[in-house]
């Protein structure tokens, strides 16, 4: 066991087996969760929520295509069948590595023998005003019902009052030409052109806007040419309007107003634009690698801390074969915590470990409706239906359990054949 030093380990303390403290029920938290499922340890595994969330579907309840149960998993249903493994529902606040003590809010601190980061990351306004108070972040499930439930609202109140269609009531302004924007700007499109133009007969049709802001030249900058300009089509043929070259400056309840002076009349100004490590690390007292990430070696633990490990989004972990840092996606989450599993699995078992190697899946993204993108590391590209298969197999892999991706299929595929939004109601817990 790693646990050296003046800290006596819990394991030393209490006669017990190690410890195993998971921050993090997110792909990267749970894939190492699961992997200790047969070690000698106790593993406690902690949250905010008592759900694990499928961000790659989110723009999907965001758009009402699925419900929030879809994309949210019980953490304490994933791991009822484990049963050296407890979960609690509580908010991180501070990390002692010194003391190996992790504390929470409401809850006693817990000390550990291992310790397993993988606290995601969270959004970056990169200090634009007005975007803390007025923009749609895209990046948790209350996030998704919050844009979901915004959308209705001005909806309902446009059909109220029509005038506020030429204030802008209906338009939407997307921020950011990566994955997270370019899917959502093309979900909302879809909604707009096909069921809310039907659901709202009497408002002019065609006359809400969608518009994709990107301060870069062009969106999808990670994939090939073809790919980009597919996309570019893909997005103006759902009736997204692009703005490259030029970047938000100003966010108000009713206007985005941009680096180049133009403004833009919008209610509804969707922030799908930038990430940065969760904030938690602001307070570990290590130094931080680029969007505050922690750098960790080929084992996936810290500089001087074999006994903590960072995983997924919080991580900035270099590819053992490319020697570029690896993107924050769902893969590298969860190989990277199935990874942080097993190394401390066979530590506990008396073996040594081994480094982290990424097995690349491809790069993808989903447009819309039969519209994808794919590059595979070698340089192939596939594009539309063929795509959206291949976006889908990658995508089943990630969910946690067998039950989740049998349901997965069932609702995909009727999301794919019917194109029915049933989630596009708006419930209020307060009447
Ligand atoms: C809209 C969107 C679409 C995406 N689409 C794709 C895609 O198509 N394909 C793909 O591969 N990747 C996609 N990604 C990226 C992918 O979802 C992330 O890389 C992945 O979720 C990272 O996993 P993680 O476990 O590191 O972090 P997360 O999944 O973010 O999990 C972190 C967990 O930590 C918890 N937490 C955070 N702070 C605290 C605290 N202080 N106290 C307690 N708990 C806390 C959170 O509640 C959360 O459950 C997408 C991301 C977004 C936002």
């Amino acid at each position: 066991m790693p646990c050296g030093g003046d800290v006596p380990s819990v394991a030393r303390v209490t006669g017990t087996r190690p410890r195993v403290v998971i921050l993090g029920g997110g792909f990267a938290g749970v894939g190492a969760a699961q992997k200790l499922a047969k070690a000698d340890v106790d593993v406690v595994l902690i949250d905010k929520h008592d759900y694990h969330t499928f961000q790659p579907l989110l723009y999907q309840v965001a758009t009402g295509l699925i419900e929030p149960v879809a994309v949210g998993h019980s953490l304490r249903d994933l791991v009822h069948r484990q049963d050296n493994a407890v979960v609690h529902k509580t908010p991180i606040t501070a990390v002692d590595f010194d003391a190996r003590e992790v504390r929470f809010e409401g809850m006693e601190p817990l000390t550990y023998d291992y310790l397993v980061l993988g606290l995601g990351a969270e959004v970056n306004f990169f200090g634009t005003e007005g975007a803390e108070e007025h923009a749609f972040p895209m990046y948790t499930l209350a996030d998704a019902v919050r844009l979901k439930d915004h959308v209705l609202e001005r909806w309902e109140a446009a059909d109220k009052d029509p005038a506020l269609v030429d204030d802008g009531a209906l338009n939407i302004v997307v921020v950011g030409g990566g994955p997270t924007g370019v899917e959502t700007a093309g979900a909302l499109a879809e909604l707009y052109r096909a069921e809310l133009a039907r659901d709202y007969p009497d408002l002019p049709k065609g006359s809400a806007r969608i518009t994709l802001v990107e301060a870069g030249p062009e969106v999808f900058a990670m994939f090939k040419p073809n790919l980009r300009s597919y996309t570019e089509d893909a997005l103006r043929k759902r009736t997204v309007e692009l703005v490259t070259g030029d970047a938000v400056s100003v966010i108000t309840p009713t206007r985005v107003t941009l680096k180049s002076g133009t403004e833009l009349e919008a209610h509804t100004l969707v922030w799908g634009a930038g990430l940065l490590g969760n904030r938690l690390v602001d307070s570990l007292g290590i130094e931080l690698q680029r969007g505050n990430r922690i750098g960790v070696g080929p084992e996936l633990t810290l500089p001087e801390r074999p006994e903590v490990y960072a995983v997924g989004d919080i991580a900035a972990i270099t590819d053992a074969k490319t020697k570029q840092v690896l993107p924050q996606l769902g893969s590298v989450a969860l190989q990277s915590g199935e990874h942080a599993g097993e190394t401390i699995a066979r530590g506990v078992a008396g073996n040594k470990a081994k480094p982290f190697e990424y097995k690349d899946k491809g790069t993808m993204a989903t447009i819309g409706r039969g519209a994808a993108v794919v590059q595979m590391l070698g340089g192939r590209t596939m594009k539309g239906r063929k795509a959206q298969l291949a976006w889908g197999a990658v995508h089943l892999a990630l969910l946690p359990t067998n039950e989740d991706r049998a349901k997965a299929v069932v609702d995909w595929s009727g999301a794919a054949l019917t194109h029915q939004r049933a989630g596009r109601i708006t419930v209020s817990a307060d009447e």
